[in-house]
């Protein structure tokens, strides 16, 4: 199944010939600060959940046909990607199963009070009424300018969506696990999940960093386009950190992070991803110079 193994050190383009090539040092944060605010504001999260869990409504599951039309302008995949012939006849059986929510539709009210909260813990002073007005901008651009405040309107929105997952039963969580092809968490309806091997068999799980959902994926393919050819994934790997690969696909031409549990069980996936960025930025650098020589070449 692994054609290449590569080291993730080797991947970063070294800064001068022969030297030891390692991820540029400026691109190590300072994981002690970082987790340390990481923490302070997943207490506050877990608090802002503990006090609303009770009188929470989030939405509610629609009927497919409805959510169907509406879900396909949200769906933000490249608009060249062709539909694959089980896409093509789901879509026309009426049979796809859509996420039982998207972001957009949880109660806005609870995200900007969460935000609010999160903001005020990181020092930064601003009255509801300005949070609403950056949240209303946040709706007309889907962007902010202010990074930290974006960041933390990511996890105001995971914190609450975390609290929607939890309304719906085991059955229909377990339902939403189990026909849904494609790497978009079928309960909130994000992309890009990570990827976990679990013991005791190594069977592949996907798991959703905004709602937390997990479920079964298919083990030896590409998740983000379902890519089976072994040739076209490349493994990369570091021995600074065990139990983690990211997959590079070449049919795609994106790559994702692959966490073995069996290897290195942890409790807080995100925090995990969050740890291993150094990865990420090694596996950019190594798409960057495929695709220049691939450029090279042609
Ligand atoms: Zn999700
Ligand atoms: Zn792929």
């Amino acid at each position: 199944m692994i054609e290449h193994r590569v080291d993730a050190a080797k991947a970063v383009p070294a800064k001068a010939p022969g030297q030891r090539q390692k991820p540029d040092r400026t691109e190590e944060p300072d994981w002690g600060e970082a987790y340390r605010v990481y923490r302070l504001l997943q207490e506050i999260v877990l608090a802002w959940q503990a006090e609303n869990a009770s009188n929470f409504r989030g939405p509610r599951r629609r009927p497919a046909a409805d959510v169907r039309e509406e879900y396909d302008d949200l769906r933000c995949e490249p608009e060249s990607r062709a539909k694959s012939r089980v896409e093509a006849e789901e879509d026309r059986n009426g049979a796809a199963e859509r996420p039982y929510f998207t972001l957009d539709r949880l109660p806005e009210k609870s995200v900007i009070e969460l935000w609010h909260q999160l903001d005020a813990a990181s020092g930064q002073q601003c009255g509801s009424e300005e949070t609403v007005r950056r949240f209303e901008q946040f709706k007309a651009t889907g962007t902010l300018t202010e990074a930290d405040m974006l960041g933390r309107l990511r996890l105001a929105f995971a914190g609450v969506a975390r609290l929607a997952r939890r309304q719906y039963s085991a059955e229909e969580l377990e339902a939403a696990g189990h026909r849904w092809p494609r790497p978009i968490c079928p309960v909130c309806g994000e992309q890009s999940p990570l990827s976990l091997v679990l013991p005791p068999v190594g069977k592949r799980h996907l798991f959703c960093r905004v709602c937390g959902h997990e479920w079964a994926g298919k083990r030896v393919s590409c998740i983000l386009c379902g890519s089976e050819l072994a040739k076209d994934q490349t493994y990369l790997r570091s021995e600074s950190y065990p139990g983690v690969e990211i997959v590079i696909c070449q049919t795609c031409g994106e790559y994702f992070k692959e966490f073995d549990a069996r290897e290195r069980w942890v409790d807080d996936w995100v925090w995990e991803d969050i740890r291993t960025l150094p990865l990420d930025y090694a596996a950019e650098k190594w798409l960057a110079d495929l695709r220049r020589k691939d450029g090279n070449r042609h």
